[in-house]
């Protein structure tokens, strides 16, 4: 691992205390005012519920602070009817069969830095919050099996210290520090996906509650990696945005911790030399090749205005900024031992040869801490640069700068005053495209621009086959966009195991119909 966690991290906790409502572009739910599927629970059910679960687990309204569980990570915030906060599967089993009978909507809520809307209440303050912040007790290593079973509220940071302490590692790496639950419904991507893969390729085992009338709980605990008595249930849950079940515990594959890293910042002019350069690593380096994170100039023009602390010196220095920078990290779990070839003598080979070839600008080597802060600076660094709306793209690499490319020509078409940047882990076929609006420009024309944008942009990223959303998953953000580009068929299969699941239709912000 890098220091780049702690770094990233710091970054995160500085967003949550700022609110960022005035800097996103307002109203960006899609999807408009929800019609509430039940109405909120009466005055005498919250009593019910208070009664439950011990003092302290359960939040109500005028007697209790909830402002935390209401707000987004973007600062948006939705009003809770109820916040219950079980330490275990049999309180989420009581919290569960309550809401059943009373027929009151919830949402599961990890550790809340979810950018869709999908872990907090949907606007109109029906929904209550089942937090699984202390459903912790669990962090059992099995060193032998390579496995490691964990509750479901356990958080990132914490599970890789206890891994770490057995040289292991679970190695999904972003710049936030989400829980064991979240990154299963999100089915969380990060940095190093090009090495580790996503959550999904991790998860051996699952226990869900489900949400109907007895709180059922699928034990699929399984520690197996091969296992095929039937379908694989589990998989239903990975990505389910919190629709389908609460996960209250998990089984997942683990790695070894890397014992080398060499990482550099390579400038690039255009996307062509970009992908030049990822198909020669991944052809020289292999399976070495950990991240190839991408950052254009706008984006490192914003760091510099607003984190010059994040900038590494020869960056720094004054120098015009390249048009495209790649952050290439190298991990191994080997030592270089006499007689083989350090990982940083390795990526040095590779990147002269890309010199001596003319699709590397330049590059710089440096402590993998220094280069990783300024990858995780970019979100908060454009956040301050005006209104803005991110998109979480994805498409077949071989397509992306297309991609890219076409969008930029649509943001210059639909929203001429607005300014564009981009980063993204671009060695998974990444992009978070950005725009950003003048502060001074009105509300009501901004909000038609970025409506009109976002059914263009998905409009073509589909059409080259890609995705509006990456990484993020669907939340009540882009529940239009599920609708728009999910074939009919399909949507009725989710239609048809939403209602097996959840017969009553309580759980969940995010209506995946
Ligand atoms: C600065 C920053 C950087 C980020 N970088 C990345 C990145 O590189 N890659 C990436 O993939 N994401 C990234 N994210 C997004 C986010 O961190 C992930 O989606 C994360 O997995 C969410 O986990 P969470 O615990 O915060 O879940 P929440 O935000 O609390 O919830 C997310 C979803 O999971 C559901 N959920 C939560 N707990 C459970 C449970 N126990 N059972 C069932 N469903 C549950 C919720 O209902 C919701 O639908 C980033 C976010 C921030 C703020």
């Amino acid at each position: 691992m890098t220091g780049a966690e702690f770094d990233s991290r710091a970054g995160y906790r500085m967003q949550r205390r700022e609110n960022f409502d005035d800097r996103m572009v307002s109203g960006s739910s899609a999807s408009g005012e929800p019609k509430p599927r039940h109405p909120a629970p009466s005055p005498q059910a919250l009593h019910r519920l208070d009664k439950l679960l011990g003092s302290g687990q359960v939040l109500i309204p005028g007697r209790d602070e909830m402002t935390r569980y209401e707000t987004d990570v973007l600062g948006r915030r939705h009003p809770a009817c109820w916040v219950a906060r079980p330490r275990d599967v049999d309180d989420v089993r009581s919290v569960v069969r309550w809401a059943y009978a009373e027929r009151a909507e919830l949402v599961v809520q990890g550790a809340n830095t979810g950018p869709v809307l999908a872990g907090v209440p949907r606007r109109g303050g029906h929904q209550g919050v089942v937090s699984m912040e202390l459903c912790r007790s669990t962090i059992d290593v099995d060193v032998v099996n390579r496995t490691v079973t964990v509750s479901a509220g356990v958080d990132l940071e914490t599970l890789n210290e206890v891994l770490g302490r057995d040289s292991l590692t679970f190695p999904i790496d972003l710049g936030a520090n989400p829980s064991v639950g979240g990154m299963v419904g999100a089915n969380t991507g990060g940095a190093r996906l090009i090495r580790h893969g996503d959550v999904r390729r991790h998860v051996l085992g699952l226990e869900v509650v489900l949400p109907d009338e007895h709180a059922t709980v699928l034990s699929l605990l399984s520690g197996l990696r091969k296992d095929n008595r039937g379908p694989d249930l589990k998989q239903l849950f990975i990505a389910s945005s919190g629709t389908l079940g609460i996960v209250t515990a998990a089984v997942f594959g683990v790695d070894p911790v890397p014992l080398q890293v060499a990482v550099a910042l390579v400038a690039a002019t255009d996307g062509e030399d970009v992908l030049r350069l990822l198909t020669f690593l991944e052809a020289r380096a292999t399976e070495r090749l950990s991240a190839f994170e991408m950052l254009s100039r706008p984006t490192l023009e914003a760091i510099a205005r607003h984190r010059p602390d994040r900038m590494p010196l020869p960056l720094a220095q004054g120098r015009r900024l390249p048009e495209l920078l790649v952050l290439v990290e190298l991990n191994d779990s080997d030592i270089a031992t006499g007689g083989h070839q350090g990982l940083d003598e390795e990526l040095a080979a590779i990147l002269d040869h890309g010199s001596a070839e003319g699709w590397v600008d330049d590059a710089w080597f440096g402590p993998p801490a220094t280069l990783w802060a300024l990858r995780n600076a970019a979100i908060d660094a454009l956040r301050q640069e005006g209104p803005m709306v991110a998109f979480d793209l994805s498409a077949p690499r071989s397509r992306l700068f297309e991609v890219r490319e076409r969008v930029m020509t649509l943001v210059g078409q639909i929203a001429p005053h607005a300014r564009y940047a981009d980063f993204g882990h671009v060695g998974d076929g990444g992009l978070h495209s950005i725009v950003i609006w003048p502060d001074d420009m009105e509300a009501g024309r901004r909000d038609k621009e970025r409506d009109q944008l976002r059914t263009a942009v998905y409009e073509l990223v589909t059409a080259a086959g890609g995705t509006f959303s990456a990484e993020h998953g669907v939340g009540p953000e882009n529940e239009s966009a599920f609708r728009r580009h999910t074939p009919p068929e399909v949507r009725g299969l989710h239609a048809g195991l939403k209602s097996l699941f959840d017969p009553q239709g309580i759980l969940g912000a995010t209506d995946l119909s």
